[in-house]
């Protein structure tokens, strides 16, 4: 997985930040697997934290087309190495978890800030031809009825969603100044396998799998979209592929549901009731409810989600029911 024949194209060879974590990997496997675009080498660059995992990377961890790298998105000096080698980047490479930025914010203005402005800098001074900024709803912030647009303005409201909104704005600043070749893509709650067991779905499964509660933040009534991991691969490929330099492509999945309802579900594909559900105080400045329109990518890229959420909610239920050995050590940790 470590050596690397550079033969191919520069045009072909594509940097995958945040490559080991949960979305990047399932980005990294469409690339390289059966039906993904002929004669792509990718390059992972992940620093592996506590949320990265080369687990997620088996199926194409004998790809002759992978190279991973360990190594650090503030790093300037590796990232000018790997950007002078590349002709893309797909930055997905962020600190994720809105809990954890409540607590301590440092990380996550490091990582996605000033990371992303690291990354940036070296795609520039080396000809990078595409820098797709892998983003999140959050920074749109609450939104009370109807969905956002990509016109809409920024209100982040955690710490975690404000250093996203600043990366987005810094990487649109790198076209509207330098004419770099930047796409914003901000996608809704995602979902499958291959998950960490911090995020919501996981979370109450692994709980549930084990016999114990769900935590249910408030009244339970905040509405979240909710985007299958493969539709948003689809939607990323398609802004990869065909998207414009300088744009913001929301990525939806057309489930809207309150966190009551989602839990609910839960507990029926586990066969348990609601006398397993435990209120929690709620978040501290918890967004009530996230909506994005994604009417863009549809009309201009033919973007819609595939997946029957239901269906694939009980497959990834199914997943972790059949791969205990995979999450129990990070439950332990
Ligand atoms: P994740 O936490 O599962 O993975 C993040 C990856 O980045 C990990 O592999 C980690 O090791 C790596 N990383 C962290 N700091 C790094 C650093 N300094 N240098 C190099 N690598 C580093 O996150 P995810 O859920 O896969 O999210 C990917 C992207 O999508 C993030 O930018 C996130 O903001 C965005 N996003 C995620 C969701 C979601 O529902 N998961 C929703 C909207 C947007």
């Amino acid at each position: 997985m470590n050596h690397f024949d550079r033969t191919g194209r520069r045009d072909r060879r594509i940097l995958v930040t945040g490559g080991a974590g949960f979305i990047g990997s399932a980005y990294v496997r469409a690339l390289l697997g059966p039906g993904g675009p002929p004669g792509v080498e990718v390059t992972v660059l992940d620093s592996l934290t506590y949320a990265g995992d080369l687990r997620r990377l088996d199926e194409v961890r004998a790809h002759p087309g992978l190279t991973f790298v360990r190594g650090d998105v503030c790093d300037a000096r590796l990232a000018g190495e790997l950007a002078a080698d590349h002709g893309q980047v797909v930055h997905f490479a962020a600190e994720s978890h809105v809990d954890r930025s409540i607590v301590d914010g440092s990380a996550f203005t490091r990582t996605n800030v000033l990371g992303t402005q690291t990354l940036l800098d070296a795609a520039l001074r080396h000809g990078v031809t595409t820098f797709i900024h892998v983003s999140t709803d959050e920074v749109y912030g609450s939104i009370p009825r109807g969905a956002a647009t990509e016109e809409d303005p920024l209100r982040p409201n955690s710490p975690y969603a404000a250093s996203k909104a600043a990366a987005d704005l810094i990487a649109l600043a790198h076209h509207r100044t330098h004419g770099l070749d930047v796409r914003v893509t901000r996608c809704s709650n995602n979902f499958g396998p291959h998950q960490h067991p911090e995020k919501l779905i996981p979370r109450f499964l692994t709980s549930l799998l084990d016999g114990g509660s769900v935590p249910v933040y408030g009244d339970g009534l905040q509405v979240r979209d909710w985007l299958h991991l493969d539709d948003h691969v689809r939607g990323l490929e398609l802004v990869r592929t065909g998207g414009r330099a300088g744009e913001i492509y929301n990525i939806g999945g057309g489930t809207s549901l309150t966190n009551l309802a989602l839990t609910e579900r839960l507990l029926a594909l586990c066969g348990a009731d609601a006398t397993r559900i435990t209120h929690v105080a709620d978040r501290k400045g918890h967004d009530r409810r996230y909506a994005v329109d994604h009417t863009k990518i549809s009309t201009e890229l033919g973007y819609r989600p595939a997946t029957d959420f239901d269906a694939a909610l009980a497959e990834t239920a199914r997943w972790y029911h059949r791969h205990r050995s995979w999450w129990q050590p990070l439950i332990a940790a």
